[in-house]
Protein backbone atom coordinates (compact mmCIF):
# COMPACT_ATOMS: atom_id res chain seq x y z
CA UNK A 1 0.00 0.00 0.00
CA UNK A 2 1.17 3.31 -0.94
CA UNK A 3 2.08 5.99 2.39
CA UNK A 4 3.70 8.79 3.23
CA UNK A 5 5.77 9.17 6.28
CA UNK A 6 5.27 13.21 7.18
CA UNK A 7 7.50 12.99 9.97
CA UNK A 8 10.89 11.42 9.74
CA UNK A 9 14.09 12.11 10.98
CA UNK A 10 15.91 10.50 7.98
CA UNK A 11 19.06 12.00 8.72
CA UNK A 12 19.35 9.62 11.91
CA UNK A 13 18.39 6.55 9.34
CA UNK A 14 20.88 4.29 7.31
CA UNK A 15 20.17 3.69 3.74
CA UNK A 16 19.08 0.29 4.56
CA UNK A 17 15.82 2.28 6.12
CA UNK A 18 14.88 4.20 3.19
CA UNK A 19 15.20 0.98 1.01
CA UNK A 20 12.82 -1.01 3.69
CA UNK A 21 10.57 1.94 3.67
CA UNK A 22 10.44 1.64 -0.10
CA UNK A 23 9.73 -1.63 -0.01
CA UNK A 24 6.93 -0.76 2.36
CA UNK A 25 4.92 2.11 -0.17
CA UNK A 26 6.59 5.27 1.11
CA UNK A 27 6.18 7.21 -1.36
CA UNK A 28 6.79 10.85 0.13
CA UNK A 29 9.22 11.36 3.09
CA UNK A 30 8.62 14.92 5.35
CA UNK A 31 11.56 15.63 7.67
CA UNK A 32 11.14 18.50 10.68
CA UNK A 33 14.02 19.99 11.47
CA UNK A 34 15.12 19.12 15.09
CA UNK A 35 17.97 17.82 17.65
CA UNK A 36 20.92 16.20 16.20
CA UNK A 37 21.41 13.95 19.87
CA UNK A 38 23.60 16.97 20.35
CA UNK A 39 23.03 20.28 21.48
CA UNK A 40 24.72 22.97 18.88
CA UNK A 41 27.26 25.32 19.57
CA UNK A 42 26.52 27.91 17.10
CA UNK A 43 24.41 29.32 14.46
CA UNK A 44 26.81 27.78 11.47
CA UNK A 45 25.81 24.22 12.88
CA UNK A 46 22.06 25.41 12.27
CA UNK A 47 22.99 26.65 8.73
CA UNK A 48 25.17 23.22 8.00
CA UNK A 49 21.92 20.89 9.36
CA UNK A 50 19.49 23.47 7.22
CA UNK A 51 21.82 22.59 4.25
CA UNK A 52 21.70 19.04 4.48
CA UNK A 53 17.88 19.15 5.40
CA UNK A 54 17.36 21.25 2.01
CA UNK A 55 19.77 19.61 -0.42
CA UNK A 56 21.71 16.52 0.57
CA UNK A 57 18.86 14.43 2.27
CA UNK A 58 16.48 14.88 -0.74
CA UNK A 59 19.33 13.23 -3.10
CA UNK A 60 19.63 10.45 -0.32
CA UNK A 61 16.08 9.92 -0.40
CA UNK A 62 15.79 10.29 -4.61
CA UNK A 63 17.85 6.84 -4.59
CA UNK A 64 15.21 5.04 -3.15
CA UNK A 65 12.94 6.49 -5.02
CA UNK A 66 11.55 8.37 -2.60
CA UNK A 67 10.24 12.33 -2.57
CA UNK A 68 11.83 14.34 0.61
CA UNK A 69 10.42 17.24 1.95
CA UNK A 70 11.74 19.25 5.19
CA UNK A 71 10.67 21.49 7.88
CA UNK A 72 12.48 24.09 9.42
CA UNK A 73 13.01 25.49 12.75
CA UNK A 74 15.54 25.90 16.31
CA UNK A 75 13.90 22.81 18.07
CA UNK A 76 12.70 22.95 21.53
CA UNK A 77 15.22 21.35 23.74
CA UNK A 78 17.89 23.84 22.22
CA UNK A 79 15.70 26.87 22.83
CA UNK A 80 17.48 27.80 26.09
CA UNK A 81 19.60 29.94 24.75
CA UNK A 82 17.67 32.84 23.32
CA UNK A 83 20.45 34.84 21.36
CA UNK A 84 21.42 31.86 19.88
CA UNK A 85 17.86 31.21 18.68
CA UNK A 86 17.25 34.63 17.22
CA UNK A 87 20.34 34.27 15.47
CA UNK A 88 19.03 30.93 14.29
CA UNK A 89 15.65 32.30 13.47
CA UNK A 90 17.13 35.39 11.30
CA UNK A 91 19.28 32.54 9.14
CA UNK A 92 15.33 30.86 8.16
CA UNK A 93 13.83 33.21 5.96
CA UNK A 94 16.77 32.58 3.40
CA UNK A 95 15.96 28.96 2.73
CA UNK A 96 12.71 29.04 2.72
CA UNK A 97 11.97 29.38 -0.93
CA UNK A 98 13.76 25.69 -1.40
CA UNK A 99 11.76 23.89 -3.38
CA UNK A 100 11.42 21.31 -0.68
CA UNK A 101 10.32 23.02 2.22
CA UNK A 102 7.39 22.90 3.54
CA UNK A 103 6.68 25.11 7.03
CA UNK A 104 8.45 26.01 10.36
CA UNK A 105 9.11 22.83 12.36
CA UNK A 106 8.90 21.43 14.24
CA UNK A 107 8.82 23.67 17.24
CA UNK A 108 6.89 23.46 20.45
CA UNK A 109 7.61 22.84 23.87
CA UNK A 110 9.80 20.75 25.17
CA UNK A 111 9.87 21.39 29.08
CA UNK A 112 7.51 24.06 28.99
CA UNK A 113 10.45 27.01 30.06
CA UNK A 114 10.13 30.51 30.29
CA UNK A 115 12.48 30.58 27.52
CA UNK A 116 11.17 27.95 25.53
CA UNK A 117 7.38 29.83 25.44
CA UNK A 118 9.68 32.73 24.10
CA UNK A 119 11.43 31.20 20.80
CA UNK A 120 7.80 29.50 20.28
CA UNK A 121 5.95 32.95 19.96
CA UNK A 122 9.37 34.23 17.67
CA UNK A 123 8.83 31.19 15.29
CA UNK A 124 4.96 31.56 15.52
CA UNK A 125 5.74 35.02 14.39
CA UNK A 126 7.96 33.83 11.44
CA UNK A 127 5.70 31.47 10.23
CA UNK A 128 2.74 34.08 9.90
CA UNK A 129 4.83 37.03 8.13
CA UNK A 130 5.95 34.46 6.11
CA UNK A 131 2.91 32.90 5.43
CA UNK A 132 4.26 29.25 6.04
CA UNK A 133 2.51 25.83 7.61
CA UNK A 134 3.53 24.73 11.44
CA UNK A 135 3.90 21.73 12.55
CA UNK A 136 4.28 21.31 16.50
CA UNK A 137 6.18 19.24 18.71
CA UNK A 138 4.62 18.63 22.20
CA UNK A 139 6.34 17.54 25.41
CA UNK A 140 6.63 14.19 26.65
CA UNK A 141 4.81 12.37 29.26
CA UNK A 142 3.95 14.44 32.61
CA UNK A 143 4.43 17.75 30.76
CA UNK A 144 2.20 16.81 27.60
CA UNK A 145 -1.17 18.34 28.72
CA UNK A 146 0.00 21.57 30.36
CA UNK A 147 2.66 21.93 27.22
CA UNK A 148 -0.38 21.61 24.77
CA UNK A 149 -2.23 23.73 26.29
CA UNK A 150 0.42 26.71 26.50
CA UNK A 151 1.22 26.18 22.53
CA UNK A 152 -2.28 26.17 22.07
CA UNK A 153 -2.76 29.25 23.76
CA UNK A 154 0.21 31.11 21.75
CA UNK A 155 -1.35 29.97 18.53
CA UNK A 156 -4.78 30.99 19.05
CA UNK A 157 -3.43 34.77 20.36
CA UNK A 158 -2.10 35.14 17.28
CA UNK A 159 -4.73 36.36 15.10
CA UNK A 160 -2.55 36.17 12.03
CA UNK A 161 -2.19 32.05 12.43
CA UNK A 162 -5.09 30.06 10.77
CA UNK A 163 -5.68 26.91 12.61
CA UNK A 164 -6.08 24.67 9.87
CA UNK A 165 -2.54 25.50 8.58
CA UNK A 166 -1.12 24.15 12.35
CA UNK A 167 -0.57 20.11 13.11
CA UNK A 168 0.13 19.70 16.67
CA UNK A 169 2.31 16.21 17.12
CA UNK A 170 2.56 14.34 19.49
CA UNK A 171 -1.10 14.08 20.55
CA UNK A 172 -1.94 11.22 22.94
CA UNK A 173 -5.87 10.08 24.40
CA UNK A 174 -5.83 13.36 26.54
CA UNK A 175 -4.60 15.67 24.44
CA UNK A 176 -6.08 14.85 21.19
CA UNK A 177 -9.55 16.56 21.62
CA UNK A 178 -8.00 19.56 22.84
CA UNK A 179 -6.43 20.08 19.46
CA UNK A 180 -9.26 19.33 16.97
CA UNK A 181 -11.44 21.17 18.65
CA UNK A 182 -9.27 24.32 17.87
CA UNK A 183 -9.49 23.66 14.48
CA UNK A 184 -5.93 22.07 14.08
CA UNK A 185 -4.26 18.72 12.62
CA UNK A 186 -3.54 16.30 14.85
CA UNK A 187 -0.36 14.26 14.86
CA UNK A 188 -0.20 10.84 16.32
CA UNK A 189 3.53 9.27 16.75
CA UNK A 190 4.09 5.70 16.90
CA UNK A 191 6.89 4.87 19.03
CA UNK A 192 7.00 0.65 20.19
CA UNK A 193 7.15 2.09 24.03
CA UNK A 194 6.72 5.74 24.72
CA UNK A 195 4.56 7.97 23.01
CA UNK A 196 1.50 6.21 20.81
CA UNK A 197 1.88 2.16 20.04
CA UNK A 198 0.02 1.03 17.09
CA UNK A 199 -2.67 -0.06 19.31
CA UNK A 200 -3.14 3.00 21.05
CA UNK A 201 -3.29 5.28 17.80
CA UNK A 202 -6.11 2.87 16.50
CA UNK A 203 -8.22 3.20 19.30
CA UNK A 204 -7.76 7.09 19.53
CA UNK A 205 -9.05 7.00 15.99
CA UNK A 206 -11.73 4.34 16.78
CA UNK A 207 -12.65 6.87 19.34
CA UNK A 208 -12.31 10.36 17.84
CA UNK A 209 -12.69 9.73 13.69
CA UNK A 210 -10.29 10.35 10.86
CA UNK A 211 -10.52 13.84 10.05
CA UNK A 212 -7.85 15.91 10.76
CA UNK A 213 -5.95 12.97 11.73
CA UNK A 214 -2.53 11.46 10.53
CA UNK A 215 0.39 9.14 11.86
CA UNK A 216 3.88 9.11 11.49
CA UNK A 217 7.17 7.20 13.32
CA UNK A 218 9.08 10.51 13.90
CA UNK A 219 12.34 7.50 13.80
CA UNK A 220 15.01 8.95 14.85
CA UNK A 221 18.09 8.60 16.66
CA UNK A 222 16.22 7.00 20.01
CA UNK A 223 14.48 3.86 20.02
CA UNK A 224 11.83 4.31 17.18
CA UNK A 225 10.50 2.59 13.99
CA UNK A 226 10.80 3.60 10.62
CA UNK A 227 8.45 1.15 9.76
CA UNK A 228 5.61 2.05 12.08
CA UNK A 229 3.08 3.34 9.74
CA UNK A 230 2.86 0.67 7.52
CA UNK A 231 2.89 -2.19 10.25
CA UNK A 232 0.28 0.12 12.09
CA UNK A 233 -2.04 -0.25 8.70
CA UNK A 234 -1.69 -3.71 8.70
CA UNK A 235 -2.86 -3.72 12.10
CA UNK A 236 -6.23 -1.58 11.27
CA UNK A 237 -6.85 -4.22 8.70
CA UNK A 238 -7.10 -6.91 10.74
CA UNK A 239 -9.24 -5.26 13.18
CA UNK A 240 -11.13 -5.00 10.23
CA UNK A 241 -10.89 -0.95 9.05
CA UNK A 242 -11.91 -1.02 5.39
CA UNK A 243 -9.02 -0.05 2.89
CA UNK A 244 -10.07 3.38 1.51
CA UNK A 245 -10.28 4.21 5.51
CA UNK A 246 -6.93 2.91 5.80
CA UNK A 247 -5.80 5.07 2.70
CA UNK A 248 -7.10 8.22 4.29
CA UNK A 249 -5.04 7.73 7.24
CA UNK A 250 -1.75 7.03 5.93
CA UNK A 251 -1.67 9.02 2.60
CA UNK A 252 -4.94 11.34 1.92
CA UNK A 253 -5.31 12.89 4.85
CA UNK A 254 -0.87 13.94 4.97
CA UNK A 255 -1.48 14.67 1.25
CA UNK A 256 -4.56 17.55 2.05
CA UNK A 257 -2.33 19.25 4.63
CA UNK A 258 0.79 19.44 3.26
CA UNK A 259 -0.93 20.32 0.02
CA UNK A 260 -1.62 23.76 1.38
CA UNK A 261 1.97 24.25 0.92
CA UNK A 262 2.78 25.57 -2.71
CA UNK A 263 6.02 23.34 -2.19
CA UNK A 264 4.21 20.13 -1.78
CA UNK A 265 4.02 18.20 -5.07
CA UNK A 266 3.87 14.76 -5.64
ZN1 LIG B 1 10.35 14.85 15.49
Amino acid sequence: MKYIEPHAHMVSRTTDDYERMAIAGCEVVCEPAFWAGFDRRSVDGFHDYFCQLTEHEPKRAAKFGLKHFSWLCINSKEAEDVKLAEEVIALIPKFLNRPNVLGIGEIGLNKNSRNELRVLEMQVDLAARHEQLILVHTPHLEDKSKGTRLILDVLKSDKRIQPERVIIDHVEEHTVELVLNAGMWAGMTLYPETKCTPARAIDILETYGSEKIWMNSACDWGVSDPLAVPKTAREMKRRGHLAAAIEKIIFQNPKTFLGQSLHFKI
